[in-house]
């Protein structure tokens, strides 16, 4: 029998050499893959739906089934030319590596990648967050020797209130005026389902509006046993309808000509950027919500300790902030620098 403990620390300490970053995204050698691929690639692992991380035209791909009802929804046949669904839980073997999809807490479907090589245990964060969400699975948390972190807002201004806080905040203004549609920008993959589920949670019945760009997920989220309460089209609303409506539309429609229709607008945004007062009033925002799909700088630093993982990559966002609090806890640590992942729209 080999020396096993060895061969683990042996092996723990070099993740580098079977898993790469490489200008098409992070490779696992061994198994022959990458991880959220930014160019078409044989065989692709994606962590979740969102544009920057799961593209269209692989060859084959495998994710959560939600995360495949999410892409085939909005890349129809680019999604892929095979699909392959894991469930949560579930370990496959591939050229040596075992790969285990554990939730991430981060929209529908969202996944970390966990992968096993010779006694050494990598997990591939994907985009997460630590707090609850009614509209997917809750953050599991995988000690391991290896744990590549995003850090979209990996910096110590970015602390996220709680959710509670931030609808109760859309609900006062809605009796402040009474008269004005509340248009709210959400992205349309996660934040818009959200912002219902907590609207819901909070007692807030009436029919909200969708903008037509957000109806086609909504209904995914729905098919997929997530309750978003009476849901109604924005488009064909009166104008009285809409007065002390909530509306729910891209971010990108609140400046044009669609939201001019609507009844003197509180224009509001639902975002962690909404954190950056500059950022809100740039962008003609009257009710900024802090209301964040990715971990908050506590989160981020609070789980690069709980995963007791001796090396830590971070790939996307605020990178050395996270690489430097990092050192702090006396952990190896590394920035990624892998281009192609835009969380401005989160
Ligand atoms: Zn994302
Ligand atoms: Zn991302």
């Amino acid at each position: 029998m080999a020396p096993t403990y060895e061969l683990r620390m042996l092996s723990a300490a070099s993740p580098q050499r079977w898993l790469k970053p490489t200008p098409k995204g992070l490779y696992c050698e061994p198994g022959d893959f990458f991880i959220d691929p930014l160019e078409p690639v044989d065989r692709a692992v994606i962590t979740h739906g969102h544009g920057d991380h799961a593209r269209a035209d692989n060859r084959h791909v495998l994710a959560t089934r939600e995360t495949l009802a999410i892409m085939k929804r909005r890349l129809g046949e680019a999604a892929g030319g095979t699909l392959q669904a894991m469930a949560y839980g579930q370990s496959l073997a591939l050229g040596g590596v075992t790969l285990t999809l554990i939730p991430a807490g981060h929209v529908l479907g969202s996944a970390q990648v966990m992968l096993e090589h010779q006694g050494c245990r990598v997990v591939v964060s994907g985009d997460y967050k630590r707090r609850a969400d009614p509209t997917c699975a809750a953050f599991e948390l995988a000690r391991c020797d290896l744990f590549v972190t995003e850090a979209t807002f990996g910096l110590p201004v970015f602390r996220h209130p709680p959710d509670e806080q931030e609808i109760a905040k859309l609900l006062h203004s809605l009796r402040v005026f009474p008269e004005r549609a509340h248009v709210i920008g959400v992205y349309a993959l996660g934040k818009c389902q959200r912002v219902l589920a907590l609207l819901r949670r909070a007692g807030y019945d009436a029919p909200v509006y969708l903008h037509g760009a957000l109806q086609s997920l909504c209904a995914l989220y729905e098919e997929h046993g997530v309750a978003l309460g009476p849901l109604r089209g924005a488009t064909g609303a009166s104008r009285e309808e809409l007065a002390g409506a909530i509306v729910l539309a891209p971010p990108s429609a609140l400046g044009d000509v669609w939201s001019r229709r609507m009844p003197d607008p509180v224009i509001a945004v639902a975002s962690g950027w909404m954190r950056v007062k500059q950022r809100a009033k740039q962008r003609g925002v009257e009710l900024p919500l802090v209301i964040s799909d990715h971990a908050d700088w506590d989160e981020l630093d609070r789980t690069i300790g709980e995963v007791e993982a001796g090396e830590i990559w971070v790939t996307h966002g605020a990178e050395e902030a996270l690489v430097r609090q990092a050192h702090l806890k006396g952990l190896k640590a590394r920035a990624l620098s892998l281009a192609g992942f835009e969380d401005e729209a989160e």
